[in-house]
């Protein structure tokens, strides 16, 4: 079994060379009596919060459940689609598709209890580890959940060219709210406009004074404001939030990378007028799964809503996948295909 390990712990922006592709003995067969399900690897996930995951441990490290530590050398788990080889559990057979935490490997075997068995209902693979996976669940479950909106309101998206953040803008945008995004690049902002139906999108890159430009967006202020990157576009955010605007810290991809960059936000604009500022989980809402994938495939099909993914082929393709999340070389939902079916 190859697969993708760091070589030691990554502090600070990651480079390709901090991977390598290692090999390791694997079993295709299930011993006896054992529930394992042995899955090869299709498609899978580039995630910008494997890096927090990659760090040094450090005293003042947080962590979560959600994010255990990486070792060097050793495999890292990662959501994907697979395909079912052999197994030991009941609940799947030779030959199923099943999403899940797999890993950046060839294969994986699998014993916990977040695996579950696809029908891709003729949709591309692809489409379940991103828009109608985790990232589009991200994008539901923190955007209806987390900042209540309602019909009309004032949305601010950052990274909104991303996997969570296009989402966002559509829900948002199919709900009858008026929608800004900020990405990194033109072609990005373009694309927001022209395909997605963003009202305005803007390059941040290009911006001397973050609160000017989103005071150019908003003359009315802003109602939500769905938070992928932190900092600087965080601090101008609250500073044009309205009263009892609302929060969602879903991200804050440019302090993971930077550990000198933190918010430092206007906690008296936040006192005087009743900011909410909510940080959450996907994981912790799996429940509202059912409801977000029958909305969003319902969207799809009636092409309300677009997937904007970004799929590069073979395990050795991961380390420069992952290393340009942190440079916006990405448009929409980073996935490797490590495999064909
Ligand atoms: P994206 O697909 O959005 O990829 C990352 C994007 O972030 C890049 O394309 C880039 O776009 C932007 N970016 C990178 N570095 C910086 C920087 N220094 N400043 C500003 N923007 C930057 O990733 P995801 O959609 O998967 O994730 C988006 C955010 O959501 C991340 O912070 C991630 O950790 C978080 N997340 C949280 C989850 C949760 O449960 N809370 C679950 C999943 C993701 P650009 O060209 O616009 O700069």
């Amino acid at each position: 079994n190859t697969f993708v390990a760091i070589k030691a712990n990554v502090d600070g922006a990651p480079e390709e060379s901090d991977f390598e592709l290692k090999t390791e003995s694997f079993s295709l067969v299930v011993k006896p009596g054992c529930k394992d399900v042995i899955i090869k690897n299709l498609y899978v996930s580039i995630d910008p919060y494997q890096i927090n995951r990659m760090k040094t441990i450090s005293d003042s490290q947080t962590t979560s459940a959600f994010a255990t530590n990486i070792e060097p050398g050793e495999v890292i788990d990662a959501y994907g689609v697979g395909k079912v080889i052999a197994s030991g559990n009941p609940e799947f057979e030779k030959g199923d598709y099943v999403v899940g935490l797999l890993s950046w490997g060839e294969y994986c075997t699998y014993n916990g209890p977040f695996l579950n068995k696809l029908d891709p209902m003729g949709l591309p693979l692809s489409y379940y580890v991103g828009a109608l996976g985790l990232s589009g669940l991200t994008a539901y479950a923190g955007f209806f959940e987390i900042c209540k909106p309602k019909k009309g309101e004032k949305v601010f998206v950052s990274a909104a060219s991303g996997s969570v953040g296009n989402m966002v803008g559509q829900y948002a945008k199919q709900l009858g709210c008026y929608v800004v995004g900020c990405a990194g690049s033109s072609k990005k902002v373009k694309l927001l406009k022209e395909k997605l139906g963003f009202d305005e999108v803007f390059n941040y890159k290009e911006e001397t004074d973050l609160n000017l430009a989103l005071k150019r967006y908003f003359p009315d202020g802003i109602d939500i404001y769905f938070d992928n990157v932190g900092a600087e576009m965080l601090e101008a955010a609250i500073l044009n939030m309205n009263l009892h605007g609302r929060i969602a810290v879903c991200g804050v991809i440019s302090e993971y990378t930077d550990s000198g960059k933190r918010a430092i936000p206007d906690m008296l604009n936040v006192i005087y007028k009743r900011i909410t500022i909510r940080g959450f989980l996907a994981g912790d809402h799996m429940s509202l799964f059912p409801e977000f994938f029958s909305t969003t495939i319902d969207h799809l099909k009636t092409t309300k809503m677009h997937v904007l993914e970004d799929v590069s082929f073979g395990l050795e393709s991961v380390p420069s996948a992952f290393v340009g999340l942190f440079r916006g070389y990405n448009v929409g939902k980073r996935i490797v295909q490590v495999s064909n079916d």
